[in-house]
């Protein structure tokens, strides 16, 4: 099976591309390198170093290369940026997407994977959230990648493109090879190991005055792994579909420091400061549907484990890819 593959050279898009790779299937990376990172590219893939706005050239090569699916991870991620940039989000998270949807389409390719988020939910009222929870928003990020949803939704319905819109919650980990390598890292594991490597003096919880038990976030953190195998079984799913990934519990802020403390050994120093604009408070995914009807297991359930993946990748790169 032939996969086409956005944001390869990104932390969760090479560690599918690795998890594919080691399934037999052919994998095309297509990457433009701006924030992903060449050394995260699996040599096994072909690579297309390209940018998804140059709309024919996009169109070309999909078409040139017959694929059975596209798996589009490539995009802006970050909630603050988002806020401050909103043009950004939109031009790449949406723009550029339907670029992809309209190559998808032109090549003919049966099944679009879709990188989307349990931002697209804002601040839901009731947690665990199920892929039929209202959403709305509360960053442009959220909303770029709500807005492509729809998108996908009405493609299947006139092109009947299949689509599978994959709302990751908190993605974290790393896989033997591929980790998390952002400049700057602005996430909360790789923030709070860079204090235990001695890279930071201190590290910053934002907030701690929501209405939650320790007065900090609530997040679902899944691990790369487990999101990767979401995504080859979605290629295998009947009919289009949204799901919600995550493991199904939720830790706050100063449990995943907590945690992290006990992983490295290190005391981790931490200083509570102001609220980030634009974090709801709480959220938990609901993945009975993942389970049911893709048959997917995560296998990471431990925020303790998770760490662990990243502390361990952190000993072959203490300095993420940069040489
Ligand atoms: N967070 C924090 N300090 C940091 C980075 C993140 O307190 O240096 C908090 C953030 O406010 C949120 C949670 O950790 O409540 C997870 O944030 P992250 O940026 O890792 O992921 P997001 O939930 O924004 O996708």
């Amino acid at each position: 099976m032939r996969v086409f593959l956005t944001g390869g050279a990104g932390y969760i898009g090479s560690a599918c591309a690795e998890y594919l790779l080691d399934r037999g299937y052919e994998v095309t990376v297509f990457d433009d390198l701006i924030t992903g990172h060449i050394e995260a590219v699996d040599p096994r893939a072909k690579f297309i170093k390209a940018n998804l706005s140059d709309r024919e050239n996009l169109i070309k090569v999909v078409k040139e290369g017959k694929y059975d699916a596209v798996m589009h991870f490539a995009a802006f991620s970050l909630v603050g940026e988002s806020m401050k940039n909103p043009s950004k989000y939109f031009n790449n998270n949406l723009a550029n997407a339907i670029n992809l949807a309209d190559a998808a389409v032109a090549g003919e390719v049966k099944t679009f994977v879709f990188s989307s988020t349990a931002a697209t939910f804002g601040e839901p009222k009731e947690v665990p959230i199920k892929e039929d929870a209202p959403q709305h928003p509360i960053n442009p990020y959220g909303e770029s990648k709500l807005c492509f949803e729809k998108v996908l939704n009405w493609y299947s319905r006139i092109y009947g493109l299949k689509y599978a819109a994959l709302r990751y919650f908190n993605a974290a980990g790393a896989t033997g090879k591929y980790g998390e390598d952002h400049n700057p890292e602005t996430h909360l594991i790789p923030i709070l190991l860079q204090v235990a490597q001695g890279k930071r003096e201190k590290a910053l919880l934002f907030g701690d005055d929501y209405d939650t038990p320790d007065g900090t976030c609530i997040r679902d953190y899944i691990h790369i792994l487990d999101l990767a195998q979401a995504h080859e079984k979605a290629l295998f799913a009947p009919k289009s579909g949204h799901y919600n990934l995550g493991t199904g519990s939720g830790l706050s802020v100063k449990q995943i420091l907590d945690t992290a403390r006990k992983v490295t050994g290190h005391p981790i120093p931490a200083e509570v400061v102001p609220r980030r604009p634009g974090d709801p408070p709480r959220l938990i995914a609901c993945s009975d549907r993942a389970r049911q009807e893709l048959g997917w297991e995560p296998k990471f359930e431990d925020a303790g484990a998770i760490i662990e993946s990243v502390w361990k990748w952190l000993e072959t790169h203490p300095n993420g890819y940069s040489k």
